[in-house]
């Protein structure tokens, strides 16, 4: 493509690029050039002592059976390091299962989630010395997807934790609390109680902060069970989640030293540019399935972000990397041509509606739309450059951390910040 004669737009914007590129633009290091493998996750270590203190703690021994939720991720970790704590604590003798739910492949044969995150919850339910029950949809997330929801799970409608992790969830507690009474060989004289232990913390949104503690999940509750959803982390700050992982020593998933904020699906509809960018790097196989859909199905990945734009942020960060200017200019104007004619189509720059204060908006003018575009490519572009850097620096021949000291939960805790 053309700098030059190609683009139709804002030449200043072109030149904003070109001095970005040229600024970024260096020789790839050995480091950079290194080749990403994959191997085999080590093998796991036992549970250290527990040193925390637990004051007001719910009182387990009224529950037949603990369902402990798992993507293998820092809060699911933090608050199965907690429970097991209060399950030694109380001397809790019901059974205790960590359940975990899988999205499947992609076209290609990807995982959906990332590399080793089974592998994980095993080794962290094993540590604690807890079964453990894998559960997943035939279609998963991707047949799903492009069979009969067609559309992109968002904020708004998050089918993929409806339809893959809640609903298998709660199919699993039914055939559970069948053997239960199966097993006792009488009758139901009581709900079977079911504590439902999930790691949401509210510091992640105002929905979850606004979510109580404790709660009886009266849509799935029955006359046979009664199922309580517990949220011990809602109050929990970040450090509190790492303080809590490294004092059960308990190895956590090698991605968060890799520079990503969260597991579980690689490329989440809810993640940060800053994750979705640097997935992306490390999984390019991946990202490619993932727009290939975009395409299949007419709809960006999500509104504000296409995996469109995503590539083309990744091609002018690695070509800047590679030290080919041209390549990583012609990358950016590509770039900003995706955000500015999604820009432009939006309902705020046609000048629909009302602004906040109830008056009628005025359409962008050309000057404020080139703004906007150059701003928010600027942004993506800022994203792929930590992605490609932070990339080539990780080993991802390795999917688990050791046990973390106090240094290590302090870097953990302040990358997340
Ligand atoms: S990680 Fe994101 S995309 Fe995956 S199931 Fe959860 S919300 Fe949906």
């Amino acid at each position: 493509m053309s700098t030059a004669a190609g683009s139709r737009y804002d030449q200043n914007a072109v030149d904003t690029f070109k001095a970005d590129a040229a600024r970024h633009t260096r020789s790839r290091t050995a480091a950079q050039k290194r080749t990403v493998r994959r191997s085999a996750v080590q093998l796991p270590l036992g549970l250290a002592a527990d040193t925390r203190q637990v004051g007001s703690a719910m009182n387990l021994l009224p529950y037949d059976l603990i369902v402990i939720c798992s993507s293998a991720g820092k809060d699911s970790l933090a608050l199965l390091a907690y429970v097991a704590k209060l399950i030694r604590q109380q001397k809790y003798r019901g059974r205790v299962v960590v359940l975990h739910n899988t999205l499947g492949v992609t076209r290609s044969g990807a995982p959906v989630e990332w590399w080793g995150v089974e592998a994980a919850v095993r080794e962290h339910a094993a540590a604690c010395g807890f079964e453990v029950v894998v559960r997943s949809r035939h279609d998963g997330l991707w047949g799903l997807l492009l069979g009969p929801r067609r559309k992109w799970p968002g904020n708004n409608a998050r089918w993929c934790t409806s339809d893959l992790k809640s609903g298998p969830s709660m199919t699993w507690i039914t055939e559970a609390v069948t053997e239960f009474w199966n097993q006792l060989g009488v009758p139901a004289d009581r709900p079977v109680e079911v504590l439902y232990c999930l790691g949401l913390r509210g510091e992640e949104s105002s929905g979850r902060a606004a979510q109580p503690i404790a709660s009886v999940n009266e849509r799935h509750s029955s006359g046979n069970r009664r199922i309580t959803r517990w949220l011990p982390l809602r109050d929990w700050t970040i450090q509190d989640v790492w303080d809590e992982i490294k004092e059960a020593g308990l190895r956590p998933h090698a991605g968060y030293r890799w520079g990503l904020s969260r597991l579980s699906c690689s490329l989440c509809v809810l993640a940060s540019l800053e994750d979705l960018m640097l997935a992306a790097a490390l999984r390019p196989a991946l990202a490619a399935d993932y727009r290939w859909a975009e395409l299949e199905l007419g709809r960006p990945f999500t509104e504000r972000l296409s995996m469109a734009m995503i590539l083309a942020g990744l091609d002018a960060a690695w070509a800047e990397a590679a030290g080919d200017t041209a390549a990583a200019v012609d990358a950016a104007v590509v770039l900003y041509e995706l955000v500015r004619d999604y820009l432009a189509s939006t309902a705020v720059a046609r000048g629909e509606g009302q602004t906040a204060s109830g008056r009628p908006r005025t359409p962008w003018t050309e000057q404020h739309l080139v703004g906007r575009a150059t701003a928010r490519t600027s942004e993506i572009l800022a994203a792929g450059r930590r992605a490609v850097a932070l990339a080539a620096e990780a080993d991802t021949s390795v999917w688990m951390l050791e046990p973390l000291d106090e240094q290590a939960a302090a870097d953990l805790a302040g990358a997340a910040r």
